[in-house]
């Protein structure tokens, strides 16, 4: 079967200049130069919520937001539905793509389903998630929306300024709203549009992607302890220098990450502390971020073991004890279901036959707390110059409008599998 050979199909309803102006729409929430400023649950994305509400409204779709601000356009006349979308909150200074494709995908194909007249048990459904790029804590929207959001962590999470995430709901009007208003038991699929964020696609002349994968995670914080004194005075042999310390361990662990590597893993220090963080005091207390992903559960667990090992290897270096160790992320690779992987890559391959690929996800998506409750499948689209997470995040328009294109066309085939009418 080719695109476009089923009459009332939802790829013959995709209309990509609708898509492509509604794409523009959110950008301006939040429009800063080329790239956007639209963290989650400010006044601005509360605005963009609540056109996307009005969006879902206007294709014939329930609008439901929840107390995090998931906006979800609901096909309220069918009993389950396939679940489509991404986030639509931005980083501090983000690019204007990251998620809000994603979302729009969602609505785009939400909105031809409806249009093409299908009758059935099974309907689309497209998904707005917040908080997605962490203002308050991981992936707070779609955890939600899990059930793996506690009430905990949703009563302590706080943002870099110290606004706590339950304060920023009553503000943006969500305090009142349901936590879990549509249940995941409604949602039979669920399918996510994204921007690569890498180079890959780009550089070797490719269109779209299949995810087969998103990489597990793990990060830990490494804190030395050390004594402030005089750096003109204080004798090198009676120091207790927290950076000289904390130099010393990271030069120790690079020597083993780069002896355990394979092509794949990738490794960063990604964020230093000093105290008092002066050129002529010695240091009183140095931190470093170690972080690593993989797509192999066993290197992952080979990196976190040189962690450990070279912690309790680093006491008496500089006259520090050996440091503190705390594990802030922890991230399991998630694979996503293999037969959704392959509809979404045969789709790719008659949009843009000889032009796609299967390919794993460097990156953490909402997806993967989508995928232990129901087969979940990702398509990705080149982002120019590998960039994002940066105002200069760009794509090509026809690519673009080929990967709405083709998720709509693998839409049409599951539904075709498990919903024949
Ligand atoms: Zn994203």
């Amino acid at each position: 079967m080719t695109h476009g050979d089923r009459r009332g199909s939802i790829a013959d309803c995709f209309d990509p200049g609708r898509m492509l102006a509604d794409l523009d729409r959110l950008r301006a929430f939040g429009a800063t130069g080329t790239g956007v400023v639209r963290p989650a649950l400010s006044s601005v994305d509360v605005q963009s919520r609540d056109w996307l509400a009005s969006r879902y409204r206007d294709a014939g779709l329930e609008a439901v937001t929840d107390r995090c601000g998931n906006v979800f356009g609901c096909d309220a006349v069918r009993p389950s539905a396939i679940l489509i979308g991404s986030h639509a909150d931005t980083q501090v200074k983000g690019g204007w793509l990251d998620g809000a494709l994603g979302v729009i995908y969602g609505l785009e194909i939400a909105r031809a389903a409806k249009a093409s007249g299908r009758t059935g048990r099974i309907g689309v459904d497209a998904v707005a998630w917040n908080d997605e790029e962490g203002r308050f804590t991981h992936f707070t929207g779609s955890r939600a929306y899990a059930g793996k959001l506690s009430i905990g962590e949703y009563d302590t999470a706080v943002d870099a300024d110290g606004i706590r995430l339950a304060d920023a709901v009553v503000a943006a009007g969500y305090g009142d709203l349901p936590l879990r208003p549509v249940s995941p038991s409604r949602h039979v699929a669920y399918l996510e549009g994204h921007i690569e964020q890498g180079p890959l696609l780009e550089t070797t002349g490719l269109q779209l992607a299949a995810v087969d994968g998103i990489v597990g995670a793990k990060e830990y914080l490494v804190t030395y302890h050390g004594e402030a004194n005089h750096a003109g005075t204080a004798p090198m042999a009676l120091r207790h220098d927290a950076v000289r310390a904390m130099i010393a361990f990271v030069s120790r662990l690079e020597e083993r990450f780069a002896a355990l590597a394979d092509d794949h893993i990738v490794w960063t220090f990604g964020r230093i502390t000093v105290e008092p963080n002066a050129p002529s005091i010695v240091p009183a207390a140095a931190s470093i971020s170690v972080q690593f992903r993989s797509s192999r559960p066993a290197m992952l667990e080979r990196f976190a073991a040189a962690v450990h090992q070279t912690v309790d290897e680093a006491g008496g270096v500089a006259g520090c004890a050996k440091p503190d160790l705390a594990q802030i992320l922890d991230y399991v690779p998630t694979p996503m279901d293999l037969h959704l992987t392959h509809i979404l890559h045969d789709a790719a391959q008659t949009i843009a036959p000889g032009r796609s690929r299967i390919m794993s996800s460097g990156a953490g998506h909402d997806a993967q707390f989508m995928a232990p409750l129901m087969p979940t499948g990702m398509l990705f689209v080149p982002s120019i110059g590998g960039i994002s997470h940066s105002f200069d995040e760009d794509t090509a328009r026809g690519d673009l409008v080929a990967g709405c294109r083709a998720l709509a066309l693998a839409v049409d085939r599951l539904l075709t599998e498990i919903d024949p009418v």
